[in-house]
């Protein structure tokens, strides 16, 4: 089987309008739009309506960690938990 890259798992990391703390979704590109997989994040405590801003769109996972380190403790520390769990099922 041939690896596609339209299959990598791409991600969004959002700002929450009220408590300014970022989530991660899971997004997916077509056509060079991108748009959310899901309406819930990943740590399953923010929608996408209760977002502000997305910082970074379907980025991969390695962008989604590098753009989160430089943010610091304002992601939300569930999330990332589980983007680092999913990489290693
Ligand atoms: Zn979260």
């Amino acid at each position: 089987m041939t690896a596609k890259t339209s299959n990598i798992q791409l991600y969004s990391l959002c700002k929450h309008k009220e408590t300014l703390e970022y989530h991660i979704f899971l997004a997916r590109k077509t056509d060079d739009k991108c748009f959310f997989s899901s309406k819930i994040s990943l740590c399953g405590a923010m929608s996408t309506e209760e977002r502000s801003t997305c910082i970074s769109n379907c980025a991969t996972e390695e962008e989604i960690r590098e753009r989160a380190a430089t943010i610091g403790d304002r992601v939300c520390g569930n999330c990332m938990k589980t983007i680092y769990k999913t990489e290693n099922e």
